[in-house]
C-alpha cells in the first residue's frame, strides 16, 4: 500500500505533497520512512464502495500547502496498516445517492503534525481526530494490523479531481495486488524448498529408503514446482507490464494486458499458491504442521 501510494503522489500529488512525503513513503531510512494505508471498505460494502457513507466537507478557513482541506466524518470498517503515518482514502463529495461517481480521493495524515522533528514523540491518531476503536482478529496476517475506525473531523487533503476518487485510487489497489501475488510465490518457495530439504533427510521403509528417491513422493513435489515456476512467470510477466507502464513505455495493448491480467494474477496465484503449500505441508508429514516450520505466518 506504501509503494502504490507513492505511486500515486508521484502522478497526481501537489508539489508540496512531491517534496514533503513522497520522498519518506520510498525512503528505506527508518528515521524518516512513512508507511502508507488504504482506506476504502466501510460496513456496507468493500468490493462495491457506492454506498460509501464517510462525508468530505470542505474547509474555507484553512489552508495547506498539500492542497484543498477537507473535515472527514465517517466510519472505516477493514483499515490495514493502522500504525502508519498517511492514508489515501475514499470519501463522499457528491450527493448521497451519487454511487461511486461521488466519491473522491483524500490523504489523510494519521498523526498531526505530519512532518516532525525525528526526536519528536509520536503522537496518536486522535491528534488528526481519528478512533481506533479496535484491532481485527484476523485469521493470518497477524503482524499487520487492521483497525475499525471513526474519522471525526479529520483533517485531509483532496487528491487530483474531485469525484473521481475510484479512478484515482487505482494504482494502490493494483500495486498492491501485485505485491500479494510475489508474496504467494514468495511463500511458496520456501515451502517447496524446506519440502525438498526434508526429502533428503527422512527416511521411510524401515530406515532403507529416503523420501527423494521414492517416485511417488518426488512426483508430487515436481508437480508443486512445476506450479511455482508457472506462477513465478505469470506474477513477473506482470511485474514486466507494470514496469513498462510506469516508464511509460508500454504499447495500448500492454496497458491492456496490465489492466485486465492484475486482478486475475492476484487472485489466481493466492489461489494456487495456498494448495500447493498445503501439498508442500503434507510432504512433511505430521511435522508439516507444526508452528516452528514458520509455514502458516
Ligand atoms: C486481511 C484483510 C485486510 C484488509 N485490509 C483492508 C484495507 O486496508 N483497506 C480496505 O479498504 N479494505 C481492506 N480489507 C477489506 C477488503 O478490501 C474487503 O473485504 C473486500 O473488498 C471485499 O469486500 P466485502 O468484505 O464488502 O465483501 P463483499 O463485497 O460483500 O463480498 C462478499 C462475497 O460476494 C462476492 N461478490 C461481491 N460482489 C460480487 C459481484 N459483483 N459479483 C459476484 N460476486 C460478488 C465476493 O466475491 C464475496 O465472495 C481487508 C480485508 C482483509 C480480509
Amino acid at each position: 500500500m506504501t509503494d502504490g501510494s507513492a505511486r500515486v503522489l508521484e502522478t497526481i500529488g501537489t508539489p508540496a505533497m512531491q517534496e514533503d512525503i513522497l520522498p519518506r513513503l520510498i525512503s528505506r531510512d527508518p528515521e524518516i520512512a512513512f508507511t502508507a494505508g488504504q482506506w476504502m471498505t466501510e460496513r456496507p460494502g468493500g468490493s462495491d464502495v457506492s454506498q460509501t457513507e464517510t462525508v468530505a466537507t470542505p474547509v474555507s478557513n484553512v489552508t495547506s500547502p498539500y492542497g484543498p482541506v477537507y473535515n472527514i466524518n465517517g466510519f472505516k470498517w477493514f483499515s490495514s496498516a493502522t500504525d502508519s503515518d498517511v492514508a489515501l482514502a475514499l470519501a463522499r463529495t457528491g450527493p448521497p445517492n451519487s454511487g461511486s461517481r461521488g466519491l473522491s480521493l483524500f490523504l489523510i495524515p494519521l498523526r498531526r503534525p505530519l512532518i516532525r522533528p525525528t526526536s519528536a514523540p509520536r503522537p496518536s491518531a486522535l491528534s488528526n481526530n481519528i478512533k481506533v476503536h479496535r484491532l481485527k482478529n484476523k485469521v493470518g496476517t497477524k503482524i499487520l494490523p487492521t483497525a475499525e475506525l471513526s474519522l471525526e473531523g479529520a483533517e485531509a487533503y483532496l487528491l487530483g479531481p474531485i469525484n473521481q476518487g475510484v479512478k484515482l485510487i487505482a494504482p494502490v489497489l493494483n500495486i498492491t495486488r501485485i505485491h500479494s501475488a510475489i508474496g504467494s510465490v514468495g511463500s511458496l518457495r520456501r515451502c517447496l524448498a524446506v519440502a525438498t530439504a526434508y526429502s533428503s533427510v527422512r527416511s521411510i521403509a524401515a530406515g532403507k529408503q529416503l523420501l527423494k528417491d521414492t517416485p511417488l513422493h518426488v512426483a508430487e513435489l515436481a508437480k508443486v514446482n512445476v506450479l511455482y515456476r508457472a506462477l513465478v512467470h505469470l506474477t513477473f510477466g506482470a511485474v514486466a507490464l507494470l514496469g513498462k507502464t510506469e516508464c511509460g513505455v508500454a504499447s495500448e495493448g500492454e496497458e491492456m494486458r496490465l489492466r485486465m491480467l492484475t486482478p486475475a494474477v492476484k487472485a489466481f496465484t493466492s489461489d494456487k499458491a495456498s494448495g500447493a503449500m498445503e501439498e508442500c505441508m503434507a510432504a512433511l508429514g505430521g511435522q508439516g504442521y507444526m508452528e516452528e516450520n514458520g509455514f502458516g505466518t
